[in-house]
């Protein structure tokens, strides 16, 4: 069942996925050569808490932390750890949620560490600017199937690979609500996009071939051939007078300045 909100609760997602937001801008400022990704779970958890809100990944299935930081070749869901320490050139994907007055807000960015080479950057930005292609599509009266595609063709078309076995969702007062919403499929297909529908569009793009592999932790996901992937996460609600951005890169971008992808 897809659940439409009303203009009360977008309001609601929108507060908790602006907050995502600004956790976000608080993990970039330390987002530097040396750092180990559990000191920026803490930043990001005591920032959420300090903001009145509730991490929404912490013990979701039984997660451990606040936030996933997968790197380089690893895709999402990757648990923070003191032995990962950030390097010079590495990217970090960092994936956040909170739950702020019952609903949940949920976003992603593909961060660099110092300076990162040029056909690593040239993946970020396709990946990023495909979710913006996304979002494009996301106009009530058309199919979830045309976000998809256009998602899927732009990173294809530049010699990427979209992740088949992880996909966006729908969300609310849950993290995860129907729809599905892969970054893969046909025009004109799937449901119906409907005033009021919040979904998250997360393109995970892979640089070599599109297989994965499931760690053994539990977590981590890691493309097959060790290549780096990128992912990047909005919240958005579908309104009559076009899609509405809930989540924000505005805040994590002011602190990148001109470094930002
Ligand atoms: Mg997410
Ligand atoms: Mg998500």
């Amino acid at each position: 069942m897809i659940y439409l909100k009303t203009d009360e609760e977008i309001e609601l997602m929108r507060a908790a996925n602006q907050l995502v937001g600004k956790t976000l801008a608080e993990i970039a400022k330390h987002i530097v050569p040396g750092v180990n990704t559990l000191q920026l779970d803490k930043i990001a958890e005591e920032f959420i808490r300090d903001n009145g809100a509730v991490p929404a990944f912490l013990g979701y299935n039984g997660f451990p932390n606040t936030i996933t930081t997968s790197v380089n070749e690893q895709v999402v869901h990757s648990i923070p750890s003191a032995k990962v320490i950030l390097k010079e050139g590495d990217i970090v994907s960092v994936d956040c949620g909170t739950i702020l007055n019952g609903f949940v807000g949920d976003s992603a960015y593909t961060f660099c560490v110092g300076e990162v080479n040029a056909d690593t950057k040239a993946l970020l930005k396709a990946t990023k600017e495909s979710l913006y292609e996304g979002i494009r599509h996301a106009i009530e009266g058309r199919r979830l199937g045309d976000i998809s595609y256009a998602v899927q063709t732009y990173c294809e078309s530049r010699g990427y690979s979209v992740v088949r076995e992880l996909v966006g969702h729908g969300i609310g007062r849950k993290m995860h609500e129907e729809p599905e919403v892969p970054n893969y499929g046909r025009p004109g297909c799937g449901p119906l996009l409907r005033n009021g529908m919040c979904i998250c569009i997360e393109p995970m793009i892979n640089r070599g071939s599109k297989n994965v592999v499931f760690e053994r932790d539990g977590w981590t996901v890691r493309t097959k051939d060790r290549k780096c992937s990128a992912h990047y996460e909005h919240c958005i609600a579908i309104r009559p007078e076009g899609p509405q951005i809930l989540s924000s890169f505005e805040f994590l971008e002011e602190v990148l300045g001109n470094n930002a992808i």
